[in-house]
């Protein structure tokens, strides 16, 4: 694949009216996130296909973390947000952490990932050489729902000025259905939430050698510069590669892209793809943890700021 890089010229012209730098050191559970990784993408889920079992068992995992984390159901009784698609009764999975600023609770950042996959379906690529018949979709997309897990228990510790919902998106898979569904109900779902942004992660846990794709956008040019400045600003361990959606290719395919479409301002982090793309072999022994971890810390300082700068733009 070839991806249009910014220039490194365009990272120093901004003037930087961005200075604040949400930092903070914070301990990513390590054995809670390989934990939820390998359970995800056993084969007891069977692969996360929407309309399955196995797509419900994930469905009753988010929520059961959801609820062991601390975080409250979006409508005040159910954490499932349910919608259809080819006359099956899906849910999205949604949680809230109350920000804690009485002036900036009422603003929100959403993180969302994509917990279903492509189980047994014709879209599964099985591999010659092997009986697998199952898609279990470690790193698409177990890892970023592992990521976006990880963050909730960690923002459920120290909650931010602004409140984060966290959702786990549900038939991705089948063409941005959930994450469509949810961006066009928003203000009829989430009526108390004035929605900043959108941060998507989709598929994060691969290609360790290389900084995890950032691409952030907006329709409106004053918030995709912050998204671009903020980023830049934590970016001093190269963590990031940092693009404008608008010049990345796979921009438009996950969960971020309705939102874009609708007006928010979005970031998609993705470690892109790899040989084990769709196939069967995309397993949890493939994962590389290290690097997830650190992701996942690098994540978290990005949210972090968004969800807590208290200046005007933000
Ligand atoms: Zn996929």
């Amino acid at each position: 694949m070839k991806i249009i890089q910014l220039k490194k010229t365009d990272k120093l012209n901004s003037i930087s009216f961005y200075k604040h730098n949400y930092k903070n050191n914070i301990e990513i559970d390590e054995s809670e996130v390989k934990n939820n990784l390998e359970t995800l993408s056993s084969d007891e889920f069977g692969g996360r296909l929407v309309g399955t079992e196995g797509n419900i068992k994930a469905q009753d995992f988010l929520v059961n973390k959801f609820k062991e984390y601390g975080l409250k159901p979006y409508n005040n009784n159910t954490y499932l947000q349910n919608f259809k698609w080819n006359g099956l009764s899906v849910n999205n999975v949604i949680g809230v952490i109350e920000g804690s600023d009485p002036n900036l609770k009422n603003e929100a950042i959403i993180v969302g990932a994509h917990f279903d996959h492509i189980g047994q379906s014709y879209l599964c690529w099985k591999v010659p050489g092997t009986n697998d018949k199952i898609c279990n979709g470690a790193d698409d997309n177990a890892s970023g729902t592992v990521a976006m897990l990880e963050l909730a228990r960690l923002f459920s510790k120290f909650p931010t000025k602004r409140t984060i919902i966290f959702v786990g998106f549900n038939a991705e898979e089948m063409g941005l259905i959930g994450s469509s569904d949810l961006s066009n109900k928003i203000k009829e779902l989430l009526p108390n939430y004035n929605i900043k942004y959108m941060i998507n992660m989709d598929m994060v846990g691969r290609n360790g050698d290389k900084p995890l794709t950032a691409a952030f956008d907006s329709k409106n040019p004053s918030s995709a510069d912050l998204l671009k400045q903020i980023l830049q600003n934590l970016n001093s361990n190269n963590d990031f590669d940092i693009i404008q959606g608008k010049y990345f290719k796979y921009f438009p395919y996950s969960d971020h892209y309705p939102f874009y479409k609708q007006g928010f301002p979005v970031i998609m982090f993705s470690s892109l793809l790899h040989n084990d793309y769709h196939k069967v072999t995309d397993e949890a022994n493939k994962i590389d943890y290290s690097t997830l971890f650190k992701r996942i810390q690098a994540i978290y300082n990005v949210v972090n700021t968004l969800a807590n700068d208290n200046q005007k733009n933000i």
